[in-house]
């Protein structure tokens, strides 16, 4: 459950405004999650006469505690905490952009030049994110309250970066919903800009794409896939634009099958692997729905050396989480049934709802549906470049474990 708990009431003695001090009062059960590092509080928490326009710096006093945040009219979340310290200025706003992209240093690997340079509430700037793409910089964003700080942020991100050009994608519900890009400052991407991720070579279509182009949360992942599905038959499911693949057939010449329901998608993945010198002829590329796809290739008892499932969010809030949790036990059931035994499956989760303790539960469920038992051999996250502030356990949305797949009678 989320620390600023939706459900609890916000009403109370404490609930007022503290005129003396012209901070608004929060209720004192938050502070704890606060101190922490927690940064959002939401609607029902705030006094319920507080009126502001998005956009405006609120202070909130709660118990000993000070903080500054933006005010969201729009959100559940009313409340984004930029500082304890003081109100945000642009040097603040600098500063931690200048942290954060220097810590990139270290936390994206050798020949990369795709990486996220802020993770929002994981670098201290909620609902901003900003990803590089080689000369170019895209920040998306999760509310209309950072407008006051973009112009900040673009200030920030032309000092320690220079990017020859940057964009702005706001996003409203899933990251695949992102308005089109506004070009900020600079010049516009082509639609044919490369980028390397460890090395692979990948179109990145910043326009036109998902999220900000490409997957980027998922790119350790990749290259832990590549380790168990370095050979033999692989299928991509949700490929895109075929990233476990390409990491896969690279690292020792796997043959790999990639479906995914969209047709650019499947395009730029046959693209992608011809600029990174990949025969394509040699991998299937099949538009069609991953669901209508496993039960025909259960029918036909296809079998498959490793299997990668990685679908988009199946849950947009707390209510649908019982939906995406039959959906994934479903789709891994009908996944892990395809697994030569002794092969590896690798499952993928990134609805924020889906805690990685339910995961694993319903990949279990999954594998006695299946037929088969399984071992974990590998747990992860997002890639390293994607910090999560440790008081925001929302922060951390990106669930990926490898198993290893078994023959139930063996055991
Ligand atoms: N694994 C990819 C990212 C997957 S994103 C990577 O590493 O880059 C999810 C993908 O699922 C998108 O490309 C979307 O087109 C596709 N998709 C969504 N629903 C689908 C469905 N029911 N069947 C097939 N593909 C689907």
């Amino acid at each position: 459950m989320g620390r600023t708990d939706r459900r609890r009431p916000a009403t109370g003695p404490s609930a007022g405004i503290a005129a003396d001090h012209g901070c608004i009062e929060l209720p004192a059960f938050l502070e704890s999650e606060l101190r922490t590092g927690h940064p959002w509080v939401y609607r029902n928490h705030v006094p319920t006469q507080f009126e502001a326009t998005t956009g405006s710096w609120v202070c909130a006093q709660v118990g000993r505690l000070r903080l500054w945040a933006l005010w969201d009219d729009e959100s559940p979340i009313a409340l984004r905490v930029f500082s304890r310290e003081q109100q945000p200025t642009a040097d603040l706003i600098r500063r931690i952009v200048e942290e954060a992209v220097h810590c990139r240093q270290t936390l994206k690997p050798a020949h990369t030049t795709a990486y996220r340079a802020i993770n929002g509430e994981g670098d201290g700037l909620p609902a901003i994110v900003v990803d590089v793409y080689g000369p170019y910089a895209v920040i998306a964003t999760y509310s209309s309250a950072t407008q006051t700080v973009l112009p900040w942020v673009v200030d920030a991100l032309d000092h320690v970066l220079s990017p020859r050009g940057i964009l702005h994608k706001r996003v409203a519900g899933e990251p695949n919903q992102a308005s089109k890009p506004e070009l900020l400052q600079g010049e516009a991407p082509p639609r044919d800009l490369v980028v390397t991720e460890c090395g692979i070579r990948f179109y990145a279509d910043i326009l036109q794409g998902h999220k900000t182009g490409l997957y980027l949360d998922q790119r350790d992942n990749r290259q832990t896939f590549a380790r168990f599905a370095s050979s033999g038959a692989v299928l991509n499911l949700f490929s895109y634009t075929g990233g476990f693949s390409l990491a896969a057939s690279l690292a020792g010449g796997a043959v790999t099958t990639n479906v995914d329901g969209s047709q650019p998608a499947l395009e730029r993945a046959r693209d992608n692997f011809r600029i990174n010198d990949v025969d394509s002829s040699a991998h299937e590329f099949t538009v069609a729905d991953c669901y209508d796809y496993l039960s025909q290739a259960s029918r036909s008892q296809a079998r498959f050396d490793a299997i990668i499932c990685d679908p988009p969010s199946l849950a947009r809030n707390r209510a649908q989480l019982d939906h995406a949790l039959t959906a994934y036990a479903r789709l891994n059931s009908l996944g892990l049934r395809l697994v030569r035994p002794g092969g590896y499956y690798a499952a993928a989760s990134c609805t924020a709802q889906v805690t990685p303790e339910s995961f694993r539960h319903t990949l279990a469920i999954a594998a006695q549906r299946a037929g088969v038992s399984a071992q974990i051999v590998h747990e992860a996250g997002h890639a390293f470049d994607h910090p999560v502030n440790l008081g925001h356990p929302e922060g951390r949305y990106l669930k990926f474990l490898v198993l290893r797949v078994f023959d139930c009678k063996r055991r």
